[in-house]
């Protein structure tokens, strides 16, 4: 990324799919950490992962049932049972011409090659069974190493931990593994009009909301944020605050780049040591963006209206903290929605219009807002997703296809 000569202070337009692949071009995943395998959910392995063991580590049965050899022909006449195994024992040993009683997931005694269920035998007499037809060799049993084999590789660095993931690292006998470290995000806000949350009322002020917002951003993008509160609109304000985003992996800003302050939040960073970019992306809401690193910290600042903070946060935030997880897919899932109402626009920017989305047969429907003000909190609150409506597009007509960027699975699709 190229730093902007002192006193350019005139930004090219860019269009967002370069600024976000500007910005992704100096992200690299943090370095790991080892963490309980539970906390590795969510996150993304840093290590290949092997087995220890074969698993299943011996042959066992996957039923309920009689193990037996096969070739001994035992169906139709009365058996005797030798023993019962259940899951947990040691192995035991079967002579020909014997069954032994055995659980789900016991071992397979040696000299058994079947198992046959419980269900398709006569234990009229539980010490004298029949059973009702013949076993094929390798029935109902679970071979070792079927699943795994002792060390090959059950995972790979870059794996995204779910559910089963933790399930298989549990079952090759890791407690703890190494996830690349969540990044810690400083959220720091500008502006004289601003209260802190519960403060009492103050007929000049309004609540500093985009800290929260963006917090809450943060967090379900699963960094780690840490609110510094209100910096006042002087230079000396916002530098005291700046320090105390010292050891942060990204610096988040809302207000004071719009033009009228554009210099002053530059030089107040610039004067702590920031290389910043101030860029306009070409998108709506959200014009102004400033981007660069102070230290080892990344640096964005964001507009103040609190939709711009937010989709902007959303587009260009957080495929970056996703990245510094390690995760390869750092964008949202988008859907390719039919939508409801019109919509013009001059070609130039891609317009993100906040949607709700519903079904419709095979069809997801997206309808617009009906509030679209980038000060307007209600906007945003229980939407699904934003519409993107292309910079070259000059808008829509009911029933046209649009990509939404899905912000909520909670909708009824
Ligand atoms: P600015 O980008 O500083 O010019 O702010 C643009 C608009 O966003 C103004 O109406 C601000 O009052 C509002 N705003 C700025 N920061 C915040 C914040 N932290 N929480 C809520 N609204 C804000
Ligand atoms: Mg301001």
């Amino acid at each position: 990324m190229s730093v902007l000569p002192a006193g350019a202070n005139r930004p090219a337009m860019k269009q967002p799919a370069q600024a976000l692949q500007d910005i992704l071009r100096r992200v690299h995943a943090l370095p790991s950490e080892s963490v309980d395998v539970l906390e590795a959910l969510g996150r993304v392995l840093a290590e290949d992962v092997r087995a220890t063991r074969d698993l299943p580590p011996w042959d066992n049965s996957a039923m309920d049932g009689y193990a037996l050899r096969a070739a001994d022909g035992l169906a139709g006449r009365p058996v005797p049972v030798a023993f019962t195994v259940a899951a947990g024992d040691n192995v035991k040993s079967l002579q020909p011409g014997q069954v032994a009683r055995i659980m789900t997931g016991a071992p397979v005694p040696q000299g058994a090659d079947a198992v046959i269920m419980r269900e398709e035998v006569d234990e009229s007499n539980p010490a004298l069974i029949t059973m009702r037809r013949a076993a094929a060799a390798g029935e109902n049993i679970r071979m070792r190493g079927d699943d795994v084999t002792q060390g090959t590789t059950v995972l790979r660095a870059g794996t995204v931990v779910a559910p089963a993931e933790v399930a298989l690292l549990c079952s090759v006998g890791r407690s703890r593994v190494r996830v690349h470290r969540r990044p810690t995000v400083a959220i720091l806000s500008t502006g004289d009009e601003l209260a802190e949350l519960g403060d009492a009322p103050h007929p000049a002020r309004i609540v500093n909301s985009n800290a929260w917002m963006l917090a809450a951003q943060v967090r379900d993008a699963g960094g780690i944020a840490r609110v510094l509160g209100i910096a006042h609109d002087t230079r000396e304000a916002l530098v005291e605050r700046l320090a105390e985003a010292k050891g942060a992996d990204v610096l988040v800003s809302s207000g004071g780049v719009s033009v009228g302050e554009f210099d002053f939040v530059k030089e107040a960073l610039e004067s702590v040591g920031a290389r910043l970019d101030f860029w306009r992306v070409a998108i709506k809401p959200g014009k102004p963006l400033a981007v660069g690193v102070l230290g080892e910290t990344l640096v964005f600042g964001l507009p103040g209206n609190p939709v711009s903070s937010f989709v902007t946060f959303e587009l260009f935030v957080r495929p970056t903290l996703m990245a510094l997880q390690g995760r390869t897919v750092t964008s949202r899932r988008t859907v390719r929605a039919k939508v409801q109402g019109t919509y013009a626009k001059k070609p130039g920017m891609t317009h993100y219009l906040r949607a709700e989305l519903s079904r419709e047969g095979p069809l997801t429907l997206a309808r617009m807002r009906d509030q679209q003000s980038s000060g307007a909190l209600t906007s945003i609150a229980g939407a699904h997703g934003l519409m993107v409506v292309e910079d070259a597009s000059s808008g829509f007509s009911d029933g046209d296809l649009l990509d939404v960027i899905v912000l909520r699975e909670d909708w009824d699709g």
